[in-house]
């Protein structure tokens, strides 16, 4: 049970979560599952925040998801995870994030931070309607995609 992800990914994905600060980032992840529960994160793509309240919700523009959804039907990529941070908050799954799990064949990436700075990342899958996986985030080298 693991997600590939390159370090510049998570660069992005950090510089995007603390210019987004105090309020929630998002973002949707590309890539390819593989199986067995692993994924290979390809690139991920930062989007705006579109909740009434962005410091305690996300919501990712509609927008942004029709573009990826597009540019994926030439690949082989697809939508594999959605990502959000929890300012002041843990990397963990809150209630509400539990209560607006509708795709569960995403996985989710979660970032806290203190203070603005980034504190860590940590990636969950569906068991089923209450339970979750945590899924282990392995780092790589090679930058996928490239
Ligand atoms: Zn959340």
């Amino acid at each position: 049970m693991r997600v590939d992800i390159s370090p510049s990914d998570l660069d992005c994905l950090t510089r995007h979560t603390e210019a987004c600060w105090p309020d929630e980032a998002c973002a949707l992840i590309v890539g390819q599952y593989l199986q067995n529960q692993h994924w290979i994160v390809k690139r991920v793509e930062p989007a705006k925040n579109v909740a009434a309240d962005k410091s305690r919700y996300f919501e990712i523009d509609p927008e942004l998801r029709i573009k990826v959804e597009m540019n994926i039907l030439l690949e082989d990529d697809e939508i594999i995870g959605v990502f959000h941070s929890h300012p002041e908050g843990k990397a963990f799954l809150s209630e509400n994030d539990i209560k607006n799990i509708k795709e569960p064949n995403l996985f989710w990436l979660i970032a806290s931070t203190s203070s603005g700075k980034l504190k860590e990342f940590r990636a969950f899958i569906a068991a089923d309607d209450r339970n979750f996986d945590q899924l282990t985030l392995q780092t790589t080298s090679t930058a996928y995609g490239d």
